[in-house]
């Protein structure tokens, strides 16, 4: 009889069982954040992760929220800064909005619009 041989490859412990379940297709979901600058921020997260109540806008800094109708009010004083707000605190109004727009095109064409 070849049975006895044919089981040993599939005895308890031989394989990784299960983790072909939660490997690269793991769903995902999109949450749009909200700034009180009107920015939209769809951030990606997987289906079972936490998404977190306030999300820093990527383009202004400010808190985003998960309400477009009502964002977070934007605080009067930051306990910290963006790295963008820091970057524009050294440089003058007109460098800081060519560096604004300079992200902006690199956004758009990372959308490819
Ligand atoms: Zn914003």
């Amino acid at each position: 009889m070849a049975g006895g041989n044919a089981i040993r490859g599939t005895r308890v412990g031989a394989g990784p069982m299960g983790e072909a379940e939660r490997g690269e297709a793991a769903p995902r979901r999109r949450v749009p954040f909200w700034c009180a600058q009107g920015h939209e921020t769809p951030v990606s997260f997987a289906s079972d992760a936490e998404v977190p109540e306030l999300w820093d806008c990527p383009r202004c800094g400010l808190p985003a929220g998960q309400d477009q109708a009502a964002p977070p009010p934007a605080p009067r004083t930051e306990p910290y800064k963006t790295h963008l707000a820091y970057v524009r605190e050294r440089r003058s109004d007109a460098d800081g909005d060519a560096l604004l727009e300079e992200a902006l095109a690199k956004l758009r064409a990372r959308r490819g619009a």
